[in-house]
């Protein structure tokens, strides 16, 4: 007998990574070239040369302790600091070193987050849905329970209808723009209407509401950057990474970073030192932690996704599907073709089209496209894209 919870969640495995093991196993029989893998947001491009550059500097002028070794759980103090000082002068906002915890990607960051924040069983934790499935599985484990509240027809916030989902038992609301499955950016007005919003609920709760943002792409944005959540609100904790905007996302490296205005932010801080203990997180990769803080600032080839971005919904929107151009990320969420979003990727894979259904990111009906892939691999998939599509009009 084991753990019935988490034999579930491993026999379940995420949809998204089923199908990325799905495509390697057809490539392996019929060609790499042959299969339009849009499964996984795996970026496809490298890393800025600053990043080897780095690499190859600290390997070849640090002693191995100092890059292999154990760093202080929190993290480097000067890496810790160097976040700090990049988000103070970024944003203009009062951050500090003491309050950035270097985690593992922001996977991590989330569930220790979650962890510290939710103090008793059932406390809730608000998300606009669409959202990435992993949520569900990173608040459960903090004995929380994820709230989905439906964004509008361009997902974006519904501010009326995250007020109507606030009950005593709400610990936050939690933010990913730009939005992982659907690529929307959240505008400064909208998080200012929220954080008004919150800031009235606040008044006569005995906590505030936090503001969780997980904010892995935020440099993957093809108009202007969002505004900086701990600019509007103070009780913000923001989970990030350099998974996607460093294409590291094998590497294992992000942080938690908490406002200094967030109420009890350094007893918050404590919890989130204990949740990663208690995790078995010991310290994030030493000699990762290293690199990125001598390449805060540095994005992947944006330019590249947005071409990926502008072929795709381009060709997708002229062979009639239907879909949200994205501000950001490298996700296009489009409307399935039948209203059985697995139904309809089941037809897709026999076109070699591999995509994911919209059912655990919380809304039916739609198919998630990663396009932070090879330029071949859209240009490749145009004709079964488009003969998928005419297979619905006979
Ligand atoms: N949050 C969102 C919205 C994501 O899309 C992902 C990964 O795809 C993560 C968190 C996890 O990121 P990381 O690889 O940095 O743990």
């Amino acid at each position: 007998m084991f753990n019935q919870e988490m034999q579930k969640l491993g026999e379940a495995r995420s949809i998204i990574r089923e199908i990325f093991e799905y495509g390697n196993r057809r490539k392996a029989e019929i060609g790499e070239e042959n299969v339009f893998d849009f499964s996984i947001g795996n970026p496809s491009a490298p890393p800025p040369a600053a990043i080897t550059e780095e690499l190859l500097r600290l390997l070849t002028t640090m002693p191995p302790e100092k890059l292999h070794g154990y760093s202080s759980a929190a993290g480097l103090w000067e890496v810790r600091e160097a976040v700090a000082a990049y988000i103070r002068e970024k944003f203009g906002v009062p951050m500090r070193g003491e309050l950035v915890y270097m985690t593992y990607g922001a996977a991590a960051a989330l569930s220790a987050t979650f962890s510290a924040l939710i103090a008793k069983e059932g406390e809730e934790i608000i998300v606009p849905a669409p959202f990435f499935p992993e949520y569900t599985v990173f608040v459960r484990q903090a004995g929380g329970v994820l709230v989905p509240v439906m964004t509008d027809a361009a997902f974006h916030l519904d501010i009326g209808a995250i007020a109507a989902a606030i009950t005593p038992k709400t610990r936050a609301v939690l933010l990913n723009s730009p939005n992982n499955p659907t690529g929307a950016v959240y505008a400064e007005q909208e998080l200012r209407s929220l954080a008004e919003m919150l800031q009235k609920c606040n008044m006569g709760r005995e906590n505030p509401i936090f503001l969780i943002c997980d904010e892995p792409y935020r440099s993957l944005c093809y108009g202007e950057e969002p505004v900086y959540p701990m600019a509007v609100y103070p009780h913000t904790v923001v989970c990030d990474s350099f998974s996607k905007s460093l294409s590291l996302a094998g590497e294992r490296i992000g942080y938690i970073a908490v406002s200094p205005q967030c109420e009890g932010a350094e007893a918050f801080f404590s919890a989130v030192m204990g949740a990663g203990r208690a995790l078995g997180y010991v310290c994030a990769p030493t000699l990762f932690q290293r690199a990125v803080a001598g390449c805060l600032g540095q994005v992947s080839d944006l330019a590249a996704y947005r071409e990926n971005r502008d072929l795709l919904y381009e060709a997708l929107c002229g062979m009639g599907y239907e879909c949200v151009k994205p501000e950001g990320a490298f996700y296009l969420f489009v409307k399935s073709l039948e209203p059985d979003a697995a139904a309809f990727c089941a037809r897709a894979r026999e076109h070699e089209l591999l995509l994911v259904p919209s059912d655990s990111f919380g809304i039916g009906g739609y198919v998630r496209i990663s396009y932070c892939v090879k330029r071949e691999t859209i240009r490749g998939s145009l004709p079964a894209f488009a003969a998928l599509a005419k297979s619905y009009t006979k």
